[in-house]
């Protein structure tokens, strides 16, 4: 039976699992994401992939691929340049083995359509909220892919013109409003002593301090940008994960008001927590392994 390794490479670590068609998760773990920029992360892939058993491997990058998928375009929350590295290539002649990238929020939604909080939803937005904020949108059952896997990209849905910088290089994108590092940010620059988001929120519910301000204002802009989606797709259903997920449940209300307001359009919207847990965009990218591993195999 088909193994394959998922990788999920986020901003401080790199996560990974193995999986066995028909039996599940095998293995899992997480390594430090390297400090020396993309060189040193090909590396770390590399020796991961190269020491375990696996037919294929998916890699999640968290942002967008060349156009041919093969490589990484543009990351905006990772160090280093990106644009142009043969990310796939350069493992896949490491290892001997087929290697595929796919944006680590459609990853996340792969695995959470087939194996969690969306298992039994076709017609789905998903938002992982991480460093930056991810999305995917699944219509009739099918995640929508396109060309650099690029189709999806909630965080960078302007909603604070004349705001902050973005890594992408725009300005006010969703993602320097509510993305982790901006609660952080935004938090800091109003004189919180918060170190990370879960400071923000800890702060935010115990002092009087400027982090409930920082996280309603986050509130405000992940319910526009969320209304305006759903509006735009004419999906009415949620799926919300990620490693800041957690910082939801303060934002929640604010969310729900902003979508409630536009109940013409959308109808109930109905927000749902992800299941799978920190794994999930590992999962996913090893689901995508799978198909890619079938793919070739049947080659001529
Ligand atoms: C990137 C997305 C990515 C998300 C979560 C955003 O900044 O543009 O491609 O999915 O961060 O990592
Ligand atoms: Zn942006």
């Amino acid at each position: 039976s088909t193994a394959t390794l998922g990788v999920d490479v986020g901003g401080t670590r790199i996560k990974w699992v193995r999986w066995i068609a028909g039996a599940g998760i095998a293995e899992q773990g997480q390594l430090p994401t390297p400090r020396t920029g993309p060189a040193g992360v090909v590396e770390a892939i590399g020796a991961l992939a190269g020491g375990q058993q696996c037919d294929a491997v998916g890699v999640g990058v968290p942002g967008h691929l060349t156009d041919d998928g093969r490589g990484t375009r543009m990351i905006p929350n990772l160090p280093g340049e990106w644009a142009g590295l043969r990310l796939a290539d350069q493992v896949e002649e490491r290892i001997g083995h087929p290697v595929v990238l796919t944006n680590d929020a459609r990853a996340f939604a792969r695995a959470e359509l087939d194996h969690g909080a969306a298992r039994d939803l076709a017609n789905v937005l998903f938002v992982t909220l991480g460093t930056g904020i991810g999305g995917a949108l699944a219509l009739n059952g099918k995640i929508l892919r396109s060309r650099g896997d690029a189709v999806g990209e909630l965080g960078h849905m302007i909603c604070r013109p004349g705001g902050r910088r973005c890594g992408c290089g725009a300005i006010g994108c969703l993602e320097t409003v509510a993305g982790g590092s901006a609660l952080v940010t935004c938090a800091r620059a109003l004189g919180s002593a918060a170190e990370t988001p879960d400071d923000v929120v800890r702060l935010a519910e115990s002092t009087d301090g400027p982090e409930r301000g920082v996280l309603l204002d986050a509130a405000q802009a992940l319910g526009l940008v969320l209304g305006n989606v759903l509006a735009y797709t004419g999906v009415n259903t949620v799926v919300i994960g990620g490693g800041v997920a957690s910082a939801f449940d303060a934002m929640r209300e604010r969310v729900q008001l902003a979508l409630a307001e536009r109940s013409g359009l959308i109808g109930t919207a109905i927000i749902r927590m992800a299941e799978l847990g920190p794994i999930a965009g590992a999962l996913g990218a090893a689901f995508e392994a799978i198909e890619y591993a079938d793919a070739r195999l049947t080659l001529p």
